[in-house]
Parts: structure tokens; C-alpha cells; sequence
């Protein structure tokens, strides 16, 4: 009888790829999973007759549910990997990750808890600006909370001020679509924002950018070599000026070391708010 037995069971497992050798047969016939204990097959009704069809034991659901979250692992590294060609114009920017901070770089702190508090910032439409000279970390704080929210599946856009101006100028360039195109983003990057010396057009196409994000509520990053005096300066022409004053209320202001010191971040951060409620 026991023989029997294990004939049956070699035999259906030559036949069903499903079975393994440490199965085992119970005295209806039926295969039984000898890992997890659970049945292999069960009868079925099939057009009026009875069939014995193999079935999934804990064994088979947790082989099943492992390949889908491969398969799910691998379709959002893939998304991620689309969302970081299009979102970083630079490839420079694919390094200003936190991973790559040597500990050096400044405020870096602020940027984790950007990415961290991501939703809630959305939310509260809450950006910065970035202020300092060249070299002193603004950009790779930026490139650091473009790619870690691209690493969670959340399209970013970064770029800069004479790549945007460059798109624009295009001949057939469609303005009104590339600049809803960077409105569309969840948070959009602006690295270097120099518009100290440029023409009416440029100015007109930034503020653009920026009202209407300011309109729709979306977040803004931008870095610039300006410092908050050249952005606060009493006889700023009416262009500057509105567009400072609308990035003075979307960002909160982030100043890097090299600035004048007469003014200590803190009391830049008291009148900055300040300004925006006038
Ligand atoms: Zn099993």
C-alpha cells in the first residue's frame, strides 16, 4: 500500500511541475504539501464530473506574492528612472544626493525635513529661496530633495533659469505649453535663478512660472547668487520687484554663508515675513 503510495506521488509529481518530492498523498489520492502542510490539489466539479485540480498551498501564495513585489519593485524603479530623466535637466544634478553629502555641506538638515514633511509642505504650498554666493551648497541642497522625492515616486522638475529661457526663445516654441508643462509639477526646482541683467521678456516669462504656481498653490525651490539686500532693494525696477515679492510668498528664505553679516539670518527671516504681509 505504502508503495503504492509513493509511486502515485512520483508519478504525479513527474507530471505536475507544482509538486515536489517532499509531498505526500493522503488515502483519497490528493496531494498534500509537505512544507507547509496545506493541500495541493482539492476535487472539483467540473461539467458534472469530478476532477482533481492542483490548488495553491502557503508555500505557492508566498512564491506568487514574492514575483509581484519583484515585479512591483522593478515597475517603480523603472518609473523612478523615467521621473529622473525627464525631472533633472542637468546631469550634474543626478549627484547632489544626500548619500554624496561628505557632511560639509550646510542647512542639509533643512532639506531632510523638506523631503520628510514633503506632504504637509505640499499642502501648506511652502518653498525656499536659497540665497548665497556660488559654491556654497545651495544647489546640491536643492538636487538633494529633487532626487530623494523622485525616489519615492514623486515627479519633480529641476532646472535653471537659462535653460528655461533657452526652451523658450525656441523658434515655434509653444510658451504657454512648456510653461504650463513646468507648472504641472508637484514641486518645481529653479536652480540659479539669475535675472539681475535680462530682458523684459525673460522677466515676463519668470514671473509666469512663478504667479501661476503661486495661483495653483504648487511649491517652488529656488537658488540664487542674489543676496536678500539685492532682493529687498528699494529701487528695484516694478519687474524685479514682483517677481521678489511673490517668491517672498511662496519660500521661506535660506541663507548660505559669504552674505553680508550686518543681518542675522534670523532678523532676514523676521523681516522677509514682514514684507510679504504688506
Ligand atoms: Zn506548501
Amino acid at each position: 500500500m505504502v508503495e503504492h503510495i509513493i509511486e502515485q506521488t512520483a508519478q504525479k509529481v513527474k507530471e505536475n511541475q507544482n509538486l515536489q518530492n517532499t509531498d505526500y498523498l493522503d488515502a483519497e489520492g490528493l496531494c498534500w504539501c509537505g512544507i507547509c502542510g496545506e493541500r495541493k490539489e482539492n476535487r472539483y466539479k467540473v461539467l458534472g464530473h469530478e476532477r482533481i485540480l492542483p490548488c495553491l498551498c502557503r508555500c505557492d501564495r508566498e512564491k506568487l506574492e514574492a514575483q509581484k513585489e519583484e515585479e512591483r519593485k522593478q515597475d517603480f524603479a523603472i518609473k523612478v528612472s523615467n521621473l529622473k530623466s525627464v525631472g533633472l535637466t542637468e546631469p550634474r544634478f543626478r549627484e547632489w544626493r544626500f548619500e554624496n553629502d561628505n557632511g560639509s555641506t550646510p542647512k542639509l538638515d533643512i532639506a531632510r525635513q523638506y523631503v520628510e514633511n514633503w506632504k504637509d509642505m505640499q499642502q501648506r504650498n511652502i518653498g525656499y529661496v536659497l540665497m548665497g554666493p556660488v559654491g556654497t551648497g545651495k544647489s546640491f541642497f536643492a538636487g538633494c530633495v529633487a532626487n530623494r522625492l523622485m525616489e519615492q515616486g514623486i515627479p519633480v522638475m529641476m532646472t535653471n533659469f537659462s535653460r528655461i529661457l533657452n526652451e523658450l526663445t525656441k523658434p515655434y516654441a509653444d510658451k504657454n505649453e512648456f510653461i504650463s508643462h513646468l507648472v504641472s509639477y508637484p514641486l518645481l526646482i529653479i536652480d540659479d535663478l539669475g535675472i539681475e541683467r535680462n530682458s523684459e521678456f525673460a522677466l515676463e516669462m519668470i514671473y509666469n512660472i512663478i504667479d501661476r504656481r503661486y495661483c495653483i498653490k504648487k511649491p517652488l525651490i529656488v537658488t540664487t547668487n542674489l543676496s536678500y539686500q539685492d532682493m529687498t532693494r528699494a529701487d528695484l525696477d516694478m519687474d524685479h520687484q514682483r517677481i521678489y515679492s511673490r517668491l517672498m510668498e511662496m519660500c521661506l528664505p535660506i541663507i548660505y554663508q559669504g552674505q553680508d553679516q550686518r543681518l542675522h539670518e534670523q532678523d532676514i527671516k523676521l523681516e522677509w515675513l514682514k514684507l510679504q504681509q504688506e
